[in-house]
């Protein structure tokens, strides 16, 4: 079948799938204290998402991650892993997942026994308080039990943690340092602009750039050549031994090498993080599910995609799309 190439000669090899837009979290940068949540009748069932992600897989997608809301709070979510893990080998490299982690101690091995190799954890903090205020919810143990059940299970983990200006900045060499005693890669990422909240994320954005600036004062960062199709820039901390990545889509955009196009739970297809441009595929799909026609709703959408996204640091306090980063996985 053939490749999925955009306008600007990209292949289109990573999907990454919000399978709900729950959560058992309200991180504050995230999602408001009362986020209204989607009617389930909204949401593609397991069926149609394995649909979806078969057809994507045929069409030269490589690598699946499976993200939200919370996936591990979607009913149903091990039977569509394990419905995917038919296509490892036959196509597909990889599935993973990206979690907070706070049921990952009982999903660990259901996990690993699906197929899943790798997971990637937020974690904004390791200080309890800190923690508790950032995800508005008192976790940061049960997040702690998941990592340690999923190491123990042979799960490959990375951390992944929002940087915060009030909120985490300070804390930030000591979460790098903790993740690199553990054998785990962390990467940073700076707020953007996606749905509304109940703060100004102008008060909340750290710029990265200014951190790693910050960074060479007291370590050594050796730049990596390492690329994983998306935006993150990795470099070895040489005191720690370990990779650090950094996702700066405010201060300095990486979207040229972008291979990653992400559905929502929905089912729309968005070509680019920061862009509303989308496609609908959930009503080819409910329409009698005609391959063509869902094939061709692709097609059209890899058309539209943009080179990259146009966030602003001035206009951080509006948000640049109204979709929260629940509803179009991050
Ligand atoms: N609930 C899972 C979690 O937190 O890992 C998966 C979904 S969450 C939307 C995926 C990633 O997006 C997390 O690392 C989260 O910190 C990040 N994220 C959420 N909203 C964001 C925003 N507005 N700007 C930058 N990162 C955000
Ligand atoms: Fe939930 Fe993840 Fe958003 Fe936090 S970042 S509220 S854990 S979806």
């Amino acid at each position: 079948m053939k490749p999925l190439i955009d306008p600007f000669g990209r292949a289109i090899t990573y999907l990454r799938v919000s399978v709900t837009d729950r959560c058992d979290l309200r991180c504050i940068y995230c999602m408001s204290e009362r986020m209204r949540f989607l009617p389930r009748t909204e949401l593609l069932s397991i069926e149609e998402l394995d649909r979806l992600c078969t057809t994507f897989i045929q069409r030269g997608v490589r690598r699946l991650r499976f993200t939200g809301g919370e996936p591990l709070v979607r009913k149903g979510f091990l039977d569509l892993l394990h419905s995917v893990r038919r296509h490892l080998g036959e196509g597909l490299d990889e599935i993973t997942v990206t979690t907070n982690g706070v049921q990952l101690a009982e999903f660990a091995a259901p996990l690993f026994a699906a197929g899943v190799r790798r997971v990637n954890v937020s974690v904004d903090s390791i200080d309890r308080e800190t923690f508790a205020r950032i995800a508005r919810r008192d976790r940061l143990p049960q997040v702690l039990q998941g990592i340690e059940a999923a190491v123990a299970t042979g799960l490959k983990v990375k951390i992944n943690t929002v940087a915060l200006k009030h909120d985490n900045a300070h804390e930030i060499p000591e979460l790098v340092k903790w993740a690199h005693a553990r054998g785990h890669d962390i990467t940073l990422i700076e707020t953007m602009p996606l749905g509304e909240i109940d703060e100004d994320r102008t008060d909340q954005f750290l710029s990265l750039t200014r951190v790693r600036e910050d960074m060479q004062s007291y370590w050594r960062l050796t730049n990596l050549p390492d690329r994983t199709g998306g935006p993150a820039r990795y470099v070895r901390v040489e005191e720690t031994g370990g990779r650090l990545g950094f996702i700066t889509p405010l201060t300095h955009n990486f979207c040229e090498g972008c291979s990653r196009v992400r559905l929502t739970c929905t089912g729309r297809l968005y070509l680019c993080l920061g862009h509303e441009t989308s496609v609908d595929l959930r009503t080819p799909l409910r329409a009698g599910g005609d391959e063509d026609a869902i094939q061709a709703a692709i097609d059209a959408a890899i058309a539209l995609r943009p080179k990259g996204h146009d966030f602003q640091i001035e206009r951080l306090s509006k948000p640049a799309t109204e979709r929260h980063m629940s509803v179009t996985g991050g």
